[in-house]
């Protein structure tokens, strides 16, 4: 056999041997791809030994041929069994990293939690529930009547400026505060009576940070005969108290309400700063919180209740501004967002 085959031929299993190594050094299919293309490229040395070829006497020739052929068709095959391997390695990662245990009991639904108004509402019911008063409920669509002129507001009364709402056709109205709920139970329970009304009301507001058109309120009132303001502000202390979880120190200031009479607003004293002033508190030390007063003795007789016999307090609360001060809430949209992100927290 002439030297210059043999030599061709080593030569041949050489460039073979150094394509095998590269294959299997290959770490990644991006890798062993570049590998592929530079190795049987028209510029590879494999492809450059064709050439070579043409010099050598025909039977020569066609030896070497089928030997280059099988070197190439050999590389071919290395190629596609390692890119083989490579997608069972990546399968084979991927029921690793999905695998589940179908065995395991199923995590069920995620529990849900209670709104925090609806957290603040449950623990008033329950605090003044423990004092003898009921928890009344009333209509959201209520009359003009029971929304105004039964509680001393006469149409063109400047309070229902204050108070705009959405009117239906018929007349009634979105209630503005739960107030009506106190006409309907003098009405329909007479004195005697203890009871707070809890519930959804509505205003006519542009909406901002502050304001909405929906909101939560409790109002309560005390009627019996001898009712004095020292009632009131027991029970308004204890009440703070408790949805404070510490003692507060509260101040009436006279305030003017058409179905109260005296009216107060009453301030506590800034659980921030504790007096001295901050921004909280606008650096007056005092945070105004509720109106409250006592009945005036028109609202107790339009629901058929003698003024010279009884007498009473009354006073309304915003449920949503307490869950505001208490969970420091700063944007009052958060609460009717609907948006898990938020309500999750609670
Ligand atoms: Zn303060």
């Amino acid at each position: 056999m002439p030297e210059s085959i043999v030599s061709l031929e080593n030569t041949l299993n050489e460039l073979e041997a150094r394509v095998r190594e590269r294959i299997d050094a290959a770490v990644t299919p991006e890798d062993l791809e570049a590998v592929r293309l530079e190795a049987l490229s028209r510029k590879a040395p494999l492809n450059q030994f064709g050439k070579q070829m043409g010099q050598l006497p025909p039977e020569e020739r066609a030896r070497v041929g089928k030997l280059l052929n099988a070197v190439k068709e050999g590389l071919e095959t290395a190629f596609e069994a390692r890119k083989a391997q490579f997608e069972r390695e990546a399968l084979a990662h991927r029921l690793d990293s999905e695998w589940v245990d179908l065995t395991l009991p199923a995590p069920g639904p995620r529990p849900g939690s209670l709104h925090p108004v609806t957290q603040m509402q449950a623990e008033i019911e329950d605090l003044f529930t423990s004092m003898g008063f009921a928890v009344l409920g009333g209509p959201e669509v209520e009359t003009e009547y029971h929304n105004f002129d039964a509680l001393n507001i006469p149409p063109h009364h400047p309070a229902r400026d204050m108070q705009d709402t959405f009117w239906l056709t018929d007349g009634n109205l979105l209630r503005t505060h739960t107030s009506p709920v106190q006409v309907r139970g003098m009405e329909r329970l007479g004195p005697p009576l203890r009871m707070i009304a809890p519930g959804r009301v509505f205003r006519n507001e542009e909406v901002d940070a502050s304001h909405d058109h929906t909101f939560y309120q409790v109002e309560g009132m005390m009627v019996d005969r001898e009712v004095s303001v020292a009632h009131l502000i027991y029970f308004m202390k204890t009440l703070l108290s408790h949805i404070f979880r510490r003692e507060v120190t509260v101040r009436l200031r006279p305030g003017y309400f058409p179905f109260v009479e005296p009216g107060f607003e009453l301030d506590i004293q800034c659980l921030i700063c504790g007096g001295p002033g901050c921004p909280v508190c606008k650096q007056s030390g005092w945070v105004e919180l509720l109106p409250c007063g006592l009945v005036q003795p028109n609202v107790l007789r339009m629901s058929g209740i003698d003024p010279e016999e009884w007498n009473g307090f009354a006073f309304g609360l915003g449920l949503t501004r307490l869950a505001m001060m208490r969970y420091a809430i700063d944007d009052i949209r958060l609460l009717q967002s609907g948006d898990l992100r938020f309500l999750t927290q609670f």
